[in-house]
């Protein structure tokens, strides 16, 4: 009798017991999914004054995105619903960023903007913030990324710091894929269409892409679209086209990802995270 109701106790603790269990890499710039007890309260934090704090879906489904310059160390807390919490150490491993130097820029060349290009520029930014702030209820993320494009040579990396003239400006916050225009361009992942725009000032044509988990995919310098705001898109359908507008110097495709608008995160790490486990 003792025996069985210690049983029925300790299957009742395990059932709440909030530890997660994650999938991926710990890396700057990278991305885990994890699995805990449903609508948990997540917070993450390091010592330096970050904080996120998050909820997991009705399965106890969560994402979390380490930012480029992410802490060494920083803190998982996780919090059953009306129950008991665990709190997690995580060391986050330094990713080498490459740094990619360009001499001989003619100075003064950027940052003098005619009146109507400033109005274009106001107008784009007001756009993306607009986009950036839109949440949509998909688990579209679930099955997981591929690459936008194939057999593309990649022309730049996540994180890159670049040195224009001798002096840091901000680093490369996405993936290039060098391939010719009018190559098609090929959800990733399934999700729903926050922004579609064909003139974004310095993006030029522009595709938001809500994947769920706040994670919002931004292709840029598109030559053609072929979706609309709003629209629901599956994995592999065909978003537009490659192109060289907006501030591009030759043809090929920008893909950044960004975590609950609050950083980017390297594109890379979505293609290398297996959430098959999660489904
Ligand atoms: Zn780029």
């Amino acid at each position: 009798m003792l025996a069985i109701a210690a049983l029925a106790i300790s299957v009742l603790s395990a059932t709440a017991d909030p530890t997660p269990h994650c999938l991926g890499a710990y890396e700057q710039g990278a991305l885990i999914a994890c699995h805990t007890t449903p609508d948990a309260a997540i917070t993450l934090h390091d010592d330096a004054g970050f904080e996120a704090r998050l909820s997991a879906d009705a399965q106890g489904r969560f994402v979390l995105g380490f930012s480029r310059d992410a802490a060494p160390n920083m803190t998982l807390r996780v919090c059953a619903k009306g129950g008991a919490c665990a709190a997690l150490p995580l060391s986050i491993a330094p990713h080498d960023y490459n740094i990619e130097r360009i001499n001989g820029l003619p100075p003064g060349k950027v940052s003098r903007f005619t009146p109507a290009q400033l109005a274009h520029i106001r107008k784009s930014s007001a756009r993306k913030k607009t986009a950036f702030a839109t949440h949509v209820d998909t688990q579209a993320y679930l099955m997981g990324f591929d690459a936008p494009v194939q057999n593309a040579r990649i022309s730049g990396y996540f994180g890159s710091q670049r040195v224009l003239n001798g002096k840091p400006k901000r680093p490369h916050m996405g993936m290039d894929f060098a391939v010719p225009k009018g190559t098609p361009i090929a959800a990733p992942a399934g999700g729903v269409v926050t922004l579609a725009d064909p003139d974004l000032y310095f993006e030029g044509g522009t595709v938001f892409l809500d994947h769920g988990q706040g994670l919002v995919s931004v292709f840029m310098h598109m030559s053609a679209l072929n979706v609309k705001d709003g629209q629901r898109v599956k994995k592999g359908d065909v978003l537009g086209q490659v192109g060289s507008t907006g501030r591009a110097t030759g043809p090929h495709l920008h893909w950044s990802l960004k975590w609950r608008n609050r950083y980017y995160v390297n594109p890379d790490a979505a293609l290398s995270l297996d959430v098959s486990p999660l489904r």
